[in-house]
């Protein structure tokens, strides 16, 4: 490439470039960090810290954190290659967080909502006690609140280094999602790349209604570990979220720019808040939205084969009914 003319790779100014993990294309970094960390070229999304993600996602202003004192312990006393006590100080340090999952209370588009976040760098996103106890806490925040939960998952699934308390997790998250659920709550999980192993496996898998980042790789074990299980070639774009679309598993694509509306209008659609609020800038809406509402709820009624309940108020009329 034209570039390496320079010489060393450290006359190139630190940082200012960053080269595409698919389409090989270099990019201004100004400009990548402006669209989100989305390729300009290919439309590949690279995976956004947690913090960045709730900034993008929500009402400027409105997060507010839950459980922020909550930390792993080496129960195990787990060492590969340290000590996974010394690994976990050295990541809390790095990434300036306790662990890999951000919840709290926030609004979107004026709607409020429980936001639960996986950050993906502090050990892979990995699930362990924490996560698992945060998502929980989550789901049942939401349930006191009467607040539909949206959780962005992103992980490289259990983590290991808690051993079975980690695969405990999985168990338990699905149990509060599923009280949630009987309670007339309402979850939707956005799964972005990647989201795998026992995350898949468990709470990023059974919420209402389950969205994809365009391209995330979803699934539980790894393709190359399937194919040589399995003695089988698998499939072109295997595991990717446009697959798991054809084949059902996942509701919708939709990508980074645009999740913040679709999330607006499913909430309002589940939680029978006036739809066309949802289009405009704030909950009270905007009149031009609402012109192309009707066609819009139309379609997110569509939405794949969940069928998201309403929460408390609103189901409670209907028992009435
Ligand atoms: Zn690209």
């Amino acid at each position: 490439m034209a570039w390496t003319r320079f010489g060393k790779k450290k006359d190139i100014p630190g940082g200012l470039w960053i080269k595409c993990e698919s389409c090989g294309t270099m990019l201004f970094r100004k400009e990548f960090e402006a669209k989100h960390r989305v390729c300009g070229s290919c439309g590949y999304h690279f995976t956004l810290p947690g913090r960045d993600r709730i900034a993008l996602t929500v009402d400027e202003g409105s997060f507010e954190e839950f459980y922020v004192d909550l930390y792993a312990e080496d129960r195990l006393g787990f060492v590969d290659r340290e000590p996974y006590g010394e690994k976990l100080e050295k990541t809390q340090e790095k990434t300036g967080e306790k662990d890999a999952a951000i919840v709290g209370t926030c609004t979107i588009k004026g709607f409020d909502a429980v936001i639960a976040v996986m950050n993906f760098k502090f050990m892979g996103g990995s699930m362990g006690v924490v996560v698992g106890e945060k998502i929980a806490r989550a789901a049942e925040l939401a349930m006191e609140k009467g607040y539909p939960l949206l959780i962005f998952s992103c992980s490289g699934g259990a983590r290991m280094h808690e051993g079975p308390l980690s695969l405990m997790q999985m168990a338990k998250t699905c149990a509060t999602i599923s009280r949630l659920g009987a309670a007339g709550g309402f979850s939707i999980c956005v799964m972005a790349h990647p989201t795998t192993g026992g995350v898949t496996a468990s709470f990023a898998s059974v919420c209402d209604v389950l969205l994809a980042e365009p391209g995330a790789l979803i699934g539980f074990a790894g393709p190359r570990v399937i194919s040589t299980t399995i003695k089988k070639e698998l499939p072109k774009g295997f595991q990717r979220a446009e697959f798991l679309l054809e084949k059902g598993q996942i509701d919708r694509l939709v990508p980074r720019d645009k999740m913040r509306d679709e999330l607006a209008r499913l909430v309002a659609y589940a939680t029978g808040a006036d739809a066309p609020a949802a289009y405009g800038g704030s909950k009270n809406g905007e009149e031009k939205a609402a012109a192309s509402s009707t066609e819009e709820a139309a379609e997110v009624a569509n939405v794949g084969q969940a069928k998201p309940k309403a929460t408390g108020k609103r189901a409670k009329k209907r028992e009435q009914a």
